[in-house]
């Protein structure tokens, strides 16, 4: 976790004080902002891992802070608040923030959550990064590639997700319904002869024997092992 860069916004700046002297002897590089704008500045000069954020700030609150932080990169925050009904209302509002902590709080409990938050997003990159093998089948889902036996295919955004899916559970037969409703997201069963026209895609691209027709049924993935 060392080397990994907090950014700490507190207009009290004895707690200030005290959650980088803590996130510090935890390895992380600290900076500290005051106020709202300078929140802001802080964020873009210094592109923080995490960003730990008081609501109630001089210049503009927390609210404010994380929207403008966000617009520029996602970045998670921890918004730190004064009581549990004002948790309550930033959760109702939906503002972005990825975890609360509410004021009085343990400094331990503090960089645990920090800790917490750094473990979700490395989880979510290596997910996205995450190539996909099956038989001879190739999926780099970090960069939208796609090859088989070494040769590239170039797929439509759709083909591409629908191909993942299929990869996901090779061999395995999948009614034309539940692709509709797992890869469209579209509730009723309208959408079956789109699935049909792109598994004709990427059968095209990739080659006729990657995908089996179930008939009456639907599809599954075959690729060699
Ligand atoms: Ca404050």
């Amino acid at each position: 976790m060392s080397g990994r860069r907090v950014l700490v916004v507190e207009d009290e700046r004895t707690i200030a004080e005290s959650v980088a002297a803590r996130l510090r002897a935890e390895g992380f590089s600290v900076d500290i902002a005051g106020d709202g704008p300078g929140a802001v500045e802080a964020a873009r000069v210094h592109q923080p891992d995490v960003v730990v954020l008081d609501v109630m700030l001089p210049g503009f609150d927390g609210l404010e802070v994380c929207r403008r932080i966000q617009a520029d990169r996602p970045v998670p925050v921890l918004m730190l608040t004064a009581r549990d009904d004002e948790t309550d209302l930033l959760v109702g509002l939906a503002v972005g923030a990825d975890d609360y902590l509410t004021k009085p709080f343990s400094l331990r409990e503090l960089a645990a959550r920090v800790h917490a938050l750094l473990r979700r997003v490395d989880r979510a990159v290596s997910a996205t990064q995450h190539t996909l093998r099956v038989g001879d089948l190739e999926i780099n889902q970090a960069e939208r590639r796609v090859r088989r036996s070494g040769v590239e295919a170039h797929l439509t955004p759709t083909e591409f997700d629908l191909l993942v899916h299929f990869a996901g559970r090779p061999r395995t037969v999948l009614p034309r319904e539940r692709l509709v409703a797992d890869v469209w997201g579209w509730a009723d069963s309208a959408g079956a002869r789109t699935v049909d026209s792109h598994v004709k895609a990427l059968r095209r691209k990739l080659g006729a024997d990657l995908i089996r027709t179930v008939h009456g049924v639907g599809y599954a993935l075959e690729v060699g092992a």
